[in-house]
């Protein structure tokens, strides 16, 4: 499985850190040992002193495709939920400023925190799902789907021309505005409508 991430969706966040809003998705990866599941420590990364929380609604890819119609792409994710992409944003900004891929300052393990998913149901509108983060209780983020650029379908579309979509997939869309640090002892707990879907310590 693959987990596909998209920067830079929503304008607030691509302001704060000085980004243009972009024209197409900027698209990158993580491999499956990024995965952090429900439960699990993360531990500091040695190679950053600088590590940030950026939660994100994920979609959960339930059927295999590639050149994905927008109008169909709903028709291939069934399950929701937020998760955290883990950045080491000074090792990103070195990349950036040389042109260099982002990999390691995005995704080495751990770094894709996943919550426990909810299906996807006739009366889920993945455009109009509300989430938050809260660092050590107090809320970090607070984000809304309707905010984002490019739509779940935009994207799946997008991306299909590029990469055949398998079932187990993970597609992390995007954060809003309110990134900022982790340290060692904080506790991160995501919530989707109201319901706490993911907590992380890091150690
Ligand atoms: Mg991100």
């Amino acid at each position: 499985m693959k987990i596909i991430c998209v920067g830079r969706n929503y304008a607030d966040h691509a302001k704060e850190l000085n980004n243009e809003v972009p024209k197409a998705p900027v698209i990158f990866m993580k491999p499956k040992t990024a995965i952090l599941l429900p439960g699990k420590q993360l531990y500091y990364p040695e190679f950053t002193d600088d590590l940030q929380y950026e939660a994100e609604m994920v979609v959960r890819i339930t059927k295999n495709g590639k050149f994905i119609q927008e109008k169909f792409a709903n028709k291939y994710y069934g399950d929701v939920t937020i998760g955290i992409d883990f950045t080491a944003r000074d090792v990103q900004r070195e990349q950036q400023q040389k042109g260099l891929p982002w990999e390691i300052a995005k995704a080495f393990d751990g770094s894709a925190a996943v919550g426990s998913f909810s299906k996807i149901t006739p009366e889920t509108d993945v455009s109009n799902i509300a989430f938050q983060l809260k660092k050590n209780g107090e809320t970090v983020q607070d984000g809304h789907s309707r905010n984002m650029i490019f739509s779940v379908d935009k994207i799946i579309a997008y991306v299909s021309q590029y990469f055949t979509l398998n079932i187990g997939d993970m597609i992390f869309t995007g954060t809003p505005a309110g990134v900022g640090p982790v340290n060692a002892g904080d506790t991160l707990e995501a919530y989707m409508q109201g319901y706490k879907v993911l907590e992380v310590e890091v150690r």
